[in-house]
């Protein structure tokens, strides 16, 4: 059967990575979190020091640039591909507030955005792959088949990542929470390089009252269309 690429982007938070795996998982395609990438290279910058006074050291970090290696695994027993930084599982390091409060300034650095573009480029080169992110049908894969724009409303958004924390025990109040997905909406939105924008032929699914499974079955269906060539 003909294999596609299938680009979701969208603001934070809007289930783009629970409607991109399930996807992957049912037509038997790659699913790349490229959000997990740009967490790990911020997981490094911190590490490395390259953060003080509440300010990003981008110098710092582009200088190392080379010495990050990331890779997606299969762990045994999982369907999803985790991610490694250098070598080391980084999967739960990467969901912290403090990553996820630094991680849209590392996302504006345009050497950053050139490794990892080229990395998901190569990654999706022989098609076959769900990828989601904020620049996937702009400028990772502007001639994917299917792209598909996530939006829902911030609160909503907020809401659902406040979930997820309380139900891994994770302390961080609803406040922090909102602060953070709208402060990311912003700067991902206004950056100069590779802004978050809907692609001119991107579908747009606004998700603030749709539940997941439809939202999977009307996914399911558009890709299911566009493999078999009908639109
Ligand atoms: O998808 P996730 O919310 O984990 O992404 C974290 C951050 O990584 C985003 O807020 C954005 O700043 C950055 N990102 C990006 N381009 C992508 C994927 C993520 O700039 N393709």
């Amino acid at each position: 059967m003909k294999k596609i690429t299938i680009a979701i982007d969208g603001f934070s938070s809007t289930g783009k990575s629970t409607v991109a795996k399930q996807l992957a998982a049912y037509l038997g395609y790659i699913y790349v979190d490229t959000g997990a990438m740009y967490r790990a290279v911020t997981l490094f910058a911190l590490r490395e020091g390259c953060m003080k006074n509440a300010v990003l050291e981008s110098k710092k970090l582009i200088d190392r640039l080379e010495e990050i290696k990331l890779e997606f695994k299969i762990e045994l027993g999982q369907n999803n591909a985790l991610i490694y930084l250098n070598g080391e599982n980084v999967e739960k390091e990467i969901r912290s507030m403090d990553v996820s409060q630094w991680v849209s300034h590392v996302a504006e650095l345009s050497e950053v955005r050139k490794k990892l573009v080229e990395l998901q480029q190569q990654m999706g080169k022989n098609k076959g792959v769900v990828m989601d992110g904020r620049d996937i049908g702009t400028v990772v894969f502007p001639e994917a088949e299917l792209k598909i724009f996530m939006t829902a409303d911030a609160k909503e958004r907020a809401q659902r990542r406040f979930l997820e924390f309380q139900e891994k025990g994770k302390s961080v109040s609803f406040e922090e929470i909102y602060a953070n997905v709208t402060e990311r909406d912003r700067i991902d939105t206004t950056r100069a390089d590779s802004p978050l924008i809907k692609a001119d032929d991107a579908i747009e699914i606004d998700n603030t009252q749709t539940n997941r499974e439809d939202q999977f079955h009307t996914v399911l269906q558009l890709a299911k269309d566009r493999i078999a060539g009908r639109v």
